[in-house]
């Protein structure tokens, strides 16, 4: 499925969160890097880190296995 990360650390951790194509806040993103494709959120999450986004961690609600804090 696509994702997006968040550009905005606007949660509590400061992280830029990773969201699924099937997550409510993937369309409601307005300042996001655009990861493309993948087939699961790990592999999206380090895309991000790879892009220059150290801090990338997957949606608590869309990608719970991702989400580290
Ligand atoms: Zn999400």
């Amino acid at each position: 499925m696509n994702y997006r990360m968040n550009k905005n650390t606007n949660n509590p951790g400061g992280n830029n969160e990773v969201h699924n194509e099937y997550c409510k806040h993937y369309y409601q993103l307005v300042n996001y890097l655009d990861l493309g494709y993948h087939s699961n959120c790990h592999s999206a999450v380090l895309d991000a880190k790879l892009k220059g986004y150290p801090n990338a961690d997957g949606c608590k609600v869309c990608s719970p296995e991702c989400h580290t804090e």
